[in-house]
């Protein structure tokens, strides 16, 4: 099963992904994630991206589509891959199109988490991050059920995102809400947008996205 996760900021890609992996074991790939990590590592790529994300602006197409390639080609997407915050430009996705093709990996769906972009920016300045395992939270929604523990790998330490931070939410909200429609449209024009409505409590979001994966399956 072959998926990308759409939504804005904040809409709940990732916490969405994290109970669909439970459940299909497919490649989670966030290309947020790998751009954080390279910066923690330090690598070239961090450098890059670094100066980009710092003020909520995306990193250029060439360097995105290349890491999406490489990573399309480890073993563990053998069994499907889902996508978060890959594609976010036309050209990402069109590049996209190109790459799945050569790898012999089509789309089957991508689905779409609609969430009114009024209730993100609180969201986003609310939302906190596992230092271990990279489990998402929310002070306002989504707590650990043991308070300070990770209940995915029991780890104490927590941190926000730099872009989480109310001077970049707002610059980041904005760029995504005028990238995302053209997205929309291009894959429903192609008949494999699902979107599911992303303003309920999470476990009501996955049962929606549980029910799009079995007709699938
Ligand atoms: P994205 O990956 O799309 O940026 P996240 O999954 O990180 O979004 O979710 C953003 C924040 O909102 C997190 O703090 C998360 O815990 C919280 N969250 C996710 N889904 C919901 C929901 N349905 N209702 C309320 N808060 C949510
Ligand atoms: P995310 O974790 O998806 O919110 O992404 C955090 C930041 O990483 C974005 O604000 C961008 O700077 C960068 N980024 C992530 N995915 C992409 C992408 N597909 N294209 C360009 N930049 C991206």
């Amino acid at each position: 099963m072959n998926l990308i996760l759409m939504g804005l900021p904040g809409a709940g890609k990732g916490t969405q992904a994290e109970k669909i992996v439970v459940k299909y074991p497919i490649a989670h790939i966030s290309t947020g994630d790998m751009f954080r990590a390279a910066m923690a590592n330090g690598t070239e790529l961090g450098k890059q991206a670094k100066s980009y994300m710092d003020q909520g602006q995306l990193v250029p197409d060439e360097v995105t589509e290349g890491l999406v390639k490489e990573r399309l080609q480890e073993p563990d997407t053998e069994s499907g891959y889902m996508l978060d915050g890959f594609p976010r430009t036309i050209a990402q996705a069109e590049a996209l199109t190109d790459i799945t093709a050569e790898l012999n990996k089509p789309l089957d769906a991508v689905i779409n988490i609609d969430v009114d972009p009024k209730i993100l920016a609180d969201r986003l300045s609310a939302r906190y991050i596992c230092k271990t395992c990279g489990a998402t939270y929310n002070k306002l929604y989504h707590n650990p059920k043991v308070e300070g523990t990770c209940d995915r790998c029991g780890g104490h330490e927590f941190f926000q995102r730099d872009d989480d931070k109310p001077e970049t939410v707002q610059n980041r909200l904005q760029v995504n809400i005028e990238m995302n429609t053209p997205l929309l449209d291009f894959y429903a024009d192609r008949k494999l947008l699902y979107t599911v409505n992303g303003d309920q409590d999470i476990d009501a979001v996955f049962a929606e996205i549980e029910k799009i994966l079995a007709a699938m399956a």
